[in-house]
This record gives structure tokens, sequence and C-alpha cells, in this order.
């Protein structure tokens, strides 16, 4: 990531004179194996690199052709152990889909150029001289993109309310202000490939008829706001941005805010509040923003994954992106994969892919030889998935038929160590503290539910505080203002369903 790393050089061996670059991509993946080397075309990746290394790679893969095993991706098994140099054989990698993902790792982010050799902006040329914006909206919606961010509601209807509202102005947004804890899928996203969310935002506000955009991104994500800086300064450059994109009628602009910080920001009222300036605190619904948002004016907020999903809808068909993933939810979701697995990092797999598939074959199991005890699915406002929902289907409807929720795609897998009373009590303690106070059923319930759950953690609860605990978890999911609110509860709910015996012990045998 330093800057002044990318570098072309031209290499004269025995037999033949090659030419190099070198330069920094986004994430690869594999975060618990960084830093990673890839080489291209050959498609080897090396782990763990240190300066120390280089000399070597040079020498004997470069020069050489040859593979340096000692920073090869491996595994024992019986005794027998077994390497993985090319990227296309990485058990990582093989359960793997990358659409959205399938720039990062591998081009230069801070590149328009890498971004157009691979089909950049072809997305956005086809629309604005081929299409009209109900044939957008009608793609899109043929396609089932539903919202990554966590509801899972259809993009394409989405886009047509707020096609239909009459109005001077119309906005569109991208909300990239992930807070959960466990999850970075949209900050490495964001570093990776900044130019497919530009196009996917563009091709939005073609759509519902909006001529500027705004990217909502925490502060705390420097490297994301970074880049995307540089990436609408190079595509404003490029025509790409701005004034009659491409010849056409369509003009667009895209403004950068940066969020403080405040995870309720997440909510789109509030969000909507913040970019105006005001503290953002969520605001009874209707009327939705669809209807009136920014400043008064229809906008639709979509999140970074859904956008950048949204170029390679138009130039393959719906048809191709239904081919992964469930009728009811296609395409693929990527998750931020991090706990007691072996292989923590950031994954993009189809839709209705089971638990057992993700945690055991691309997470390579639990490290230690320990057993899997449950998966924190959805962060703070998700729910838990234990063993016996290993063979579930991963999409939006199995998941709330167990009580959980997709959420953003945080995934937080647990072993048997693991005190499910603690993981209620870590997640609730979030939510309380990032609870705006707006309304009581949140302001008051969480402090009272996170009370609760320390006293049992701290061995000085009674019986009739779990029924206390169960009981107000429920008041707050019902009677909470936002999301943020009706969601608190679900990790407490969750555990409460499938391990209540394990609050029963800390209370008996106060512990
Ligand atoms: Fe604020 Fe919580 Fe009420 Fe949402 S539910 S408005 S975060 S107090």
């Amino acid at each position: 990531q330093r800057k002044g790393l990318n570098v072309e050089v031209d290499m004269d061996t025995s037999e033949s004179s090659r030419h190099f670059a070198l330069c920094s991509t986004g994430c690869m993946g594999i975060c618990e194996t960084g830093p990673r080397v890839r080489i291209e075309p050959e498609g080897i990746q090396y782990l763990r690199v240190s300066p120390e290394d280089v000399e070597e790679i040079v020498e004997e893969t470069l020069e050489k052709g040859n593979i340096v095993y000692r920073l090869v991706q491996q595994e024992t098994i019986n005794g027998e152990t077994r390497y993985w140099p090319l990227v296309k054989d990485d058990p990582f990698y093989r359960k793997q889909v990358r659409v959205v993902l399938r720039n990062c790792g591998s081009i230069d982010p801070e590149s328009i150029d890498e971004y157009l050799r691979n089909d950049g902006y072809r997305a956005l040329a086809k629309v604005v001289t081929s299409m009209t914006p109900d044939e957008v909206i009608a793609e899109v919606t043929k396609s089932g993109l539903r919202g990554r961010g966590g509801g899972g509601f259809p993009t394409g209807r989405k886009w047509q309310f707020a096609r239909m509202v009459k109005a001077d102005l119309k906005y569109v947004v991208c909300n990239g202000d992930e807070g959960d804890p466990g999850a970075f899928m949209n900050r490495c996203l964001m570093e990776g490939d900044p130019h497919a969310v530009l196009e996917g935002l563009a091709i939005a506000g073609y759509a519902i008829g909006a001529r500027e955009g705004f990217i909502y991104v925490r502060a705390e994500y420097p490297l994301a706001v970074n880049r995307l800086r540089k990436a609408i300064e190079s595509a404003y450059q490029a025509g790409l941005l701005g004034e009659n994109i491409l010849g056409s009628d369509f003009s667009f602009d895209i403004h950068i805010k940066e969020g403080a910080g405040a995870f309720v920001c997440g909510e789109e009222t509030a969000l909507i509040a913040s970019i105006e300036g005001k503290r953002g605190m969520p605001r009874p619904r209707p009327p939705y923003p669809a209807q009136s948002g920014l400043w008064g004016k229809p906008t639709i907020i979509n999140n970074v994954e859904t956008l950048a999903n949204v170029p390679q809808i138009i130039l393959n068909g719906a048809e191709w992106f239904r081919s992964f993933g469930t009728p009811s939810s296609p395409g693929t979701k990527t998750f931020a994969l991090t706990g007691k697995v072996k292989n923590t990092g950031l994954v993009e797999v189809p839709m209705g892919i089971t638990l057992r598939e993700l945690v055991f074959e691309v997470g390579g199991g639990i490290p230690g030889n320990k057993s899997f005890k449950a998966v924190q699915i959805g962060g703070p406002s998700g729910g838990c998935l234990t063993e016996a929902h290993l063979d579930l289907p991963i999409d939006y409807d199995s998941l709330c038929s167990a009580g959980a929720i997709m959420g953003s795609g945080g995934l937080v897998v647990l072993d048997e160590d693991t005190c499910i009373v603690e993981v209620a009590r870590f997640f609730m303690s979030f939510t309380q503290s990032e609870s705006c106070g707006k309304c009581v059923p949140c302001r008051e319930g969480t402090k009272h539910l996170l009370g609760l759950l320390q006293k049992i953690v701290n061995g000085t609860a009674s019986m009739e505080d779990l029924e206390l605990l169960e009981e107000t978890a429920q008041v707050v999911k019902d009677a909470s203002l936002c999301g943020l609110g009706k969601t608190a509860p679900n990790p407490v709910l969750t555990t409460l369903r499938y391990f209540r015996d394990e609050y029963i012990d800390h209370i008996v045998h106060r512990i």
C-alpha cells in the first residue's frame, strides 16, 4: 500500500527478455496470510512475504520460473503436506464466485486505465448510449438483485419508486457506512475497486433521473476515502462523470461525505440527516426516502456491494446474474469471515451455499482441533446459527426462517470454548453504546438488557432475571423506532433460542 510502490522493470534472463510491472492492489481475500504477492499471468501466490524474500522471488520465480514453496499456501492432512501455489487450485478460492470482487486483488485500484482494460465503464456507456432509464430498471428488476446492506429489498423496485415520483431534483446515495464489529466487506470493495462503485452509482442516477450522487463513507476508512477521491478525479478527467457523459444528455456529479463513525448513520433516514449537516438521527417512515429524502427530494440509498453488482448485470444480463444463487436470492454475497476459523478474510460466494461449505471448505475449518459451536451472522443486528444449521443454505429467506438475518455480511465463527452469553453481552454493549437515544424502548431497553446480561455473565442473576431478559428483548424489538433498536435484541433472542442451557448454567452454578 506504500506510495511509489508501482514500478516497471525489464529483465533479461538467459532465455528471454521479459517485462514486469509491479503494482499494489486491493485485498486478495485471506487477510490471515498477508502480505501477499501474486504473479500474473501464471496465478502464483505467495503468502506472508517480507522484504527479505524479494531477492529469492525475483531469482527463482521471475528469472527461472521455479516456485518458492516455503511461501506457498499449504495444508497438512493425515501427516501429508499439500501445497497450493496457484490461486485457481487454492481451496480458499475454489467455492468462491467473484462478481463484485472480480477486480479486487488483481488490478491497481488507483488506475482508471486498468479498470477500463477490465470492461470498466462499458456498462455506463451501454446505458447512456443505448438504453432508456426504464430499460435499465427492468433489467435490474429481472435480475432479482436485492439490497446487500441487510434488508434484502429488491433494488429494481426501489429504483422504480423513485423514478415514478415527479421532482425537479433527485439524488442517489451509496451507503458505505459499514460499522458492524467484524465487518469489512464494503471497505475492501471501496479500497480494491472504487470505480465499480462509481459506475454503479452513475447507472442508478441515470435510472431514476438524478444528476447528483453522494458516497457516504466512514472517516475511519481513510484509504477507501482516498481511493474514491482519486477515482472520482480520474473519472471526471476521462469524461465519465460531469456534463454530458460520453456525449449523451446524461450529466452526473459525485460527492463524498465522510461519516464520523456513528453506527446509527447506516440507517437510511439518519444517513440523510447526516449528509444534510444535521445530527444523524433516524426519523419515522413514511415518508420513505424514495418519496422524500435528501433535502425533501426523492432519494435512493444503496449499499456499496449492491451498486458494484449493477455494472455486471447491465453488461452480462439478468439471466447471467440469475445463474448464481437461488431463485429468491440470486447472485453472490461477500462475507467477512472472522473469529475461530483458519482462513479469516474476505470471501464472495454464491447465495445458497451452505454454512458448512462456507466455514469448513472456504474457511478451512476450526483451528486447534476444536469443535464448531455457532456463527454470529449479520453483526450486532443479526443472529446466531448453530451446528444444526450447518446445512442451511445461506440466502435471505432461509436465514430469516432460522431467526437470523443476512445483515451486511459479517460472519463470526465461534468454537467450543466461546461463552455464548458473553457473545450476546458483547453485541448488546455495542448496540447500547450506539443507540442514538431518540426513542425510549431502545435508549432504556438496551441499557436494561445489557445490565441483565452483565448480571448473568457475573453469576449474580436469578431465573426471574432470565424471564425479564426475554420479555424486555421482545419489547425493544417490537417498539423501537428504527432498525438499530428493532434488531438489537436479535443476538439475545437467538442465543436464548438455541443456547438457553448456557444461560441457565451461569445462573444455577453462579459462574
Ligand atoms: Fe435511536 Fe435506537 Fe430509537 Fe433508532 S431505535 S431511533 S437508534 S434510540
